[in-house]
């Protein structure tokens, strides 16, 4: 029986096509060839740091004529998603007969979790990913730990994230004894892992190659696995790449983008040695793939053309955090460079730490992460003027999403499923209850038309500067 993880029938397509332009048979059947827009550097920085800002230090709402082009290319999108969708699960179908296989046995049939490719490579993903950061080894018992995964895993989550820092190591520990204990394939999930904060001595720390090295052989160790399948570099390192303590390099980009037509004469600061860390752990078998944590676009870049200009294996993925406060990376700029150089997009905390869900909208519970020892910078984040300002609009769309039938965190995590090149997003909970919850969010995601959309935006009054651009 088949009953593998890897391809799914059910494959929303990303990056559906060019938003707002007539649907051609080349573009429902993906061989669009127009080519996508050159990115600049400049422009992508320029546009990100010249945003205008109302008095309140928020983006202006959309225009109701914005409004109406938004939802007619949101719709010519989602119209091409569909046949794509369609597309590929007739192929995949057509397969499976030659293989004597029914497409209801596959995990995707069973369970409905949409899976996506992660950016441009061949690594498919659960459009929900379950985090460890916060609960495992630490917030929550070990019995909880194993039914969450447990539950996330029988409901079609194939991602697990986790980080050395995360419970100075124990969230590796943990997820790695329950995975073991569970017996489930290998290959049928994905672990990713990050690394920079590995110890106290300064050596067990950032992105040198020696830890790079050691502390993603540390990682497999306290994981109990031969190998992960995404390493990340978690943040960059201020020390490793530009001041000329590793090898430093200056040199032209000149055709990283010949076959965009876009040729650019840029000088970069760039650091190879995180390049050739990851490649090495790649080669060694120790990874499969590597990604970037928190690293700005121009930085992506940097090590996508430093890999380029030396035959080394570029980043598949950048982690990014996204949600309703937290937009302009994730919807500007990383479109850009999914579209560019393929690199796909995790997205963490949806719900802002839980405060999406509306839980401390009359206080903080007792329960709750922001009640947690180490957790204060969040009990003040939530009781601050921005965080009252914040809450004001949750509950605004806590009323939007009980017309819909479902809950904040649902709408919420849905919408950030809805997000152009957004591989996967990243959960967290602190039960099973909350994830089953939040599993539902994958029913809302078709709830989430283009009208409901812009609807949001005007609750939120924060959508970046340069998506209102394209809407003209
Ligand atoms: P969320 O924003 O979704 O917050 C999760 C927390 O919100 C839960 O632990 C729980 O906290 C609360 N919550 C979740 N669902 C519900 C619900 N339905 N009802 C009420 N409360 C709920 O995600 P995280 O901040 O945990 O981030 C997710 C993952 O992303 C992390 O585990 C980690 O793997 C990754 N990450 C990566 C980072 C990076 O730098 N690359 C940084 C941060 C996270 P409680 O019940 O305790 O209040």
């Amino acid at each position: 029986m088949f009953v593998g993880r890897a391809g799914t029938a059910m494959t929303p397509g990303l990056g559906a096509g060019p938003k707002g332009a007539k649907l051609t048979v080349n573009d429902l059947y993906g061989f669009n060839s127009r080519k996508p827009k050159p990115l600049g550097v400049a422009e992508v920085f320029g546009r990100y740091t010249s945003r205008p800002r109302d008095a309140q230090g928020q983006g202006q709402a959309p225009s109701q004529a914005q409004g109406q082009q938004g939802c007619r290319d949101d719709l010519s999108s989602q119209i091409l998603e569909a046949a794509r969708r369609l597309m590929e699960k007739r192929r995949l179908e057509l397969y499976l007969r030659e293989c004597d296989l029914s497409v209801k046995d596959s995990t995707a049939h069973l369970t409905n979790m949409p899976y996506r490719n992660l950016g441009k490579c061949g690594l498919r993903v659960s459009c929900m990913g379950l985090g460890t950061w916060v609960t495992f080894g630490s917030q929550v018992s070990d019995e909880v730990a194993e039914s969450v995964l447990t539950v996330a895993y029988e409901n079609g989550v194939n991602l697990f994230d986790t980080a050395e820092i995360y419970a100075s190591g124990r969230a590796e520990t943990v997820l790695g004894s329950i995975i073991k204990k569970k017996g489930w394939r290998r290959s049928s999930f994905v672990i990713t892992t990050k690394i920079y904060w590995g110890g106290q001595a300064e050596t067990e720390r950032g992105l040198s190659r020696k830890h790079i090295i050691e502390g993603l052989r540390g990682s497999l160790s306290r994981l109990q696995m031969d190998y992960v399948d995404i390493v990340f570099a978690n943040r960059t390192d201020i020390n490793t790449p530009m001041e000329g303590q590793s090898e430093r390099m200056v040199f032209l980009i000149e055709t990283l983008f010949t076959e965009l037509s876009c040729f650019m004469c840029v000088c970069v600061c760039v650091c190879v040695e995180v390049v050739r860390a990851m490649t090495f752990v790649i080669n060694q078998g120790l990874a499969m793939y590597w990604g970037t944590s928190r690293w700005s676009a121009m930085e992506i870049m940097e090590a996508y053309s430093v890999a380029r200009q030396f035959n080394l294996v570029p980043p598949v993925c950048e982690q990014a955090e996204y949600h309703y406060f937290q937009r302009d990376k994730v919807e500007v700029q990383l479109p850009e460079l999914y579209h560019k150089i393929g690199v796909g997009v995790m997205t963490w905390s949806p719900l802002a730490c839980g405060l999406i869900t509306g839980k401390y909208c009359d206080g903080v519970p007792d329960t709750s992460r922001a009640a947690l020892k180490g957790y204060e910078w969040l009990k003040e984040k939530v009781q601050s003027d921005e965080g009252r300002r914040q809450m004001m609009k949750i509950k605004e769309i806590t009323t939007l999403a009980e017309r819909l039938g479902c809950t904040a965190a649902q709408l919420a995590i849905a919408w950030c499923m809805r997000s152009e090149g957004v591989s996967c997003v990243l959960i967290g909970v602190s039960s099973t209850e909350q994830l089953l919850e939040n599993l539902e969010a994958i029913k809302v995601l078709s709830l989430l038309t283009p009208e409901l959309v812009v609807q949001l935006d005007s609750v939120l009054g924060n959508m970046p500067h340069s998506k209102k651009e394209t809407r003209h």
